[in-house]
């Protein structure tokens, strides 16, 4: 991780290469504050320069053996803790080692990574994670070494405030009497539940919330999207790039699936069976998940654009995009066809479900709505 590859924090940025440069890190830093401020992707980048072997002025080099490593996150003197939780059949108390693999792989995929997407990626969305005993002694273990290639050994402590008591209590001593050549980082987002022991051992430095237009600016950087989709992502977010990301990608989903929903409205209402044949094609490759989305969707908006029938007003739960397109479409569906039109939805959900060929189940669902489509709204006195 590049300083420069981190959004904002400047102030942070400059702190944390002023202390590698002169010298002056401490045997213990915590990164605090609100999610979402890329306070783990500074600690990694503060890491990585100082093992970096060509350091530049404000960052790493990114190239030496060191920096190859530390892209990778295979660096043998770079450790991670991070809260846990038991998985699968195992009894024994689990530690970051047990899951080495899959955080790695989550992290490079994200730096902005969330503890709830963490636990999901844990296959455990719900549970809490912890910082047991056995993980603190597994990093006094290691610091029992010297370091591998690199003049220090660093752990980052994602989340110490996961820590039970027995490891916060370990781990103090650790802190009071660190080994020389370590550098423990510790990323925290709720202070108030470490020991305040440890906190004053620690040299506490606080990452603020991102401003509105370095939101913007990541968000530009990472996905290819929407401009009004970005505006309402840097709005929601408060600051947190973690949340801007996640209600980017929902919304995109979204927005895809309103384009779909309404392109097959229209062949069917066409009768363009050539045209449906192609969505039907384009449709059956993107997988049984996102299918699955799909269907759901367009029983939300289906059953929204009957109440817009019924009861002629707009509704709240529409996009702008959405409620253009029912004011045209909603005369279509009314109580002639709507119960028709939602079972087939539904059925064709199921089949999919229980792993249907997509390409018979879309069809067969298509010449439905083809058909239901056709019918006049039944007149009512
Ligand atoms: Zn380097």
């Amino acid at each position: 991780m590049l300083f420069k590859e981190i959004i904002g924090q400047q102030k942070v940025k400059q702190k944390l290469l002023g202390l590698v440069r002169d010298d002056r890190s401490p045997h213990a830093l915590m990164l605090f504050g609100p999610p979402g401020t890329g306070k783990l992707a500074l600690a990694i980048a503060m890491a990585q320069y100082l093992a970096c072997g060509d350091r530049q002025e404000a960052d790493s080099c990114g190239k030496c053996p060191s920096c190859v490593k530390f892209g990778k996150l295979v660096h043998p003197d770079l450790h991670f803790v991070v809260p846990v939780l038991k998985t699968g059949s195992s009894t024994a108390p689990p530690i970051s080692d047990d899951y080495a693999e899959v955080w790695r792989e989550t992290l490079l995929a994200d730096f902005y990574v969330t503890e709830n997407q963490w636990y999901e990626a844990l296959g455990a969305e719900n549970k809490q994670g912890i910082i047991n005993v056995k993980e603190s002694e597994s990093i006094i273990r290691k610091l029992g070494f010297k370091p591998y290639e690199s003049d220090y050994r660093m752990i980052v402590i994602w989340l110490p405030e996961k820590m039970n008591q027995p490891a916060a209590n370990k781990l103090l001593k650790l802190i009071e009497e660190p080994p020389a050549k370590t550098l423990i980082l510790m990323v925290s987002e709720h202070t108030y539940r470490i020991l305040p022991t440890i906190l004053s051992r620690t040299q506490l430095l606080h990452v603020p919330p991102l401003s509105d237009s370095m939101i913007r600016d990541g968000l530009i950087q990472h996905e290819n999207s929407d401009q009004q989709l970005i505006e309402d992502a840097v709005n929601r977010a408060n600051g947190n790039f973690s949340l801007a990301l996640q209600t980017l990608r929902r919304d995109e989903n979204e927005l895809n699936h309103f384009e779909l929903f309404t392109q097959l409205m229209r062949l069917c209402y066409a009768r363009d069976i050539i045209s449906i044949n192609q969505w039907v094609e384009s449709v059956s490759v993107l997988g049984r998940e996102r299918q699955k989305q799909l269907i759901d969707y367009s029983l939300q908006l289906l059953r929204e654009n009957f109440m817009l029938h019924l009861e002629n007003s707009t509704l709240n739960y529409m996009s702008k995009k959405e409620a253009e397109f029912s004011a045209r479409f909603s005369p279509f569906i009314h109580v002639g066809n709507v119960h028709a039109l939602a079972e087939g939805f539904t059925l064709a959900g199921n089949h999919i479900e229980a792993n249907g060929n997509p390409r018979i189940v879309l069809m067969d669902l298509s010449i439905g709505i083809i058909r239901l489509l056709m019918q006049k709204a039944p007149v009512t006195g």
